[in-house]
């Protein structure tokens, strides 16, 4: 029988108590302000891992990373959806409904460099039988200065080292400063790791958007496994040594095509996110995205040098790795 995730009433139990209105929202634990300094909201951070539900739980992690205006919030607001809906057959629900979530606030958001995280954390139960707790982060960057880029390399290194799948989210191509970035970020973590002597890399996923060459690479994650492979190979002599370096980093990497969704997601002002007005190729293939990223099948639980992480101690990691930046 299908795994199912648990009763909704249990999942807001379990993280949202603390929300004035009683609604789930995104919590910005992580800032990098404007002096380049960090600072972390423990409290916001300990309501979230430590609520009596989930702290013991073990943890799975997702992190989405990347640029802003790149297409994260309305991934992410597709991910809540699937949680929200049980991981069920139909979870992409009526096609008129507008999308809600990480995006709930619209434009009036400041852009940070940072990390925030979904207040309320999902149990969800594994074929298994073990119930796990669910950690959805969206992590931003502004990469467009060389101190944003130092700041938003050490975000994505954080990111990436508290999280079970860190999602890559990339514009059109895996283009050379994509890669400049990750070798950049892999080096800050690598400095963790050897403060640290943990191992804390798991899973890569480079999520292209809009691939524009089907013909050449087909959508999906096939197609963007032989896409990676070939893109790694192809590239000047300097970044060689990602190659080697990425694949020593983590224990998994993979690769996803997403096609553009249409102008209307891209352009227009009034679009509220309903699937409707969505490119069909777009919903197709994130009808094998989500359920890739998340069922309760695939999800795999946080592990630092070969230890399953319970929320409890994945707080304790933030913390530790945080001091490191904080010099
Ligand atoms: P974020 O800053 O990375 O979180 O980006 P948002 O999710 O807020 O999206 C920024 C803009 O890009 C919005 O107008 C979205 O409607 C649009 N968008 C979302 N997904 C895609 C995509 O896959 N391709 C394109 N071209 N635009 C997208
Ligand atoms: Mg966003």
């Amino acid at each position: 029988s299908r795994p199912l995730l648990t009763s909704s009433a249990v999942l807001r139990a379990a993280a949202a108590a603390e929300e004035p209105d009683g609604r789930a929202r995104p919590i910005q634990v992580l800032l990098v302000k404007d002096d380049h300094t960090f600072e972390l909201d423990e409290a916001a951070l300990s309501r979230i891992l430590l609520s009596e539900e989930v702290r013991d739980r073990e943890v799975v992690a997702i992190s989405v990373a990347g640029a802003f205006r790149k297409g994260k919030s309305f991934l992410m607001d597709f991910m809540l959806r699937y949680m929200y809906n049980h991981a069920s057959e139909n979870w992409l629900g009526n096609p008129e409904e507008p999308l809600t979530g990480f995006s709930w606030r619209g434009g009036s958001e400041r852009e940070t460099t940072g990390i925030q995280i979904w207040s309320e954390v999902f149990l969800v139960d594994k074929p298994d039988g073990r119930k796990v707790a669910v950690l959805l982060m969206d992590t931003q960057g502004t990469f467009d200065s060389q101190s944003t880029l130092r700041d938003s390399a050490t975000v994505f290194a954080l990111s990436t080292m508290i999280s079970s799948m860190q999602v890559y989210n990339i514009s059109q191509n895996v283009q050379e400063d994509d890669l400049q970035h990750l070798q950049l970020f892999t080096e800050y973590g690598r400095l963790a790791m050897e403060e640290t002597f943990l191992k804390p890399f798991q899973s890569m996923i480079f999520l292209v958007r809009d691939w524009s060459f089907p013909y050449e690479f087909p959508y999906g994650q096939e197609g963007g496994m032989k896409f990676l492979e070939k893109r790694l190979k192809n590239q000047h002599e300097e970044l060689q040594n990602v190659r080697k370096h990425i694949h020593s980093c983590f224990t998994n990497i993979s690769c996803f095509l997403m096609p553009h969704p249409g102008l209307k997601v891209a352009t227009n002002p009034l679009f509220d996110g309903r699937i409707k007005e969505i490119d069909g190729e777009f919903i197709n293939n994130l009808k094998v995205l989500v359920p890739w990223l998340l069922s309760p099948r695939n999800i795999d639980v946080k592990e630092i040098n070969g230890s399953k992480i319970t929320c409890r101690g994945l707080l304790e990691y933030f913390k530790a790795y945080i001091k490191i930046y904080q010099g």
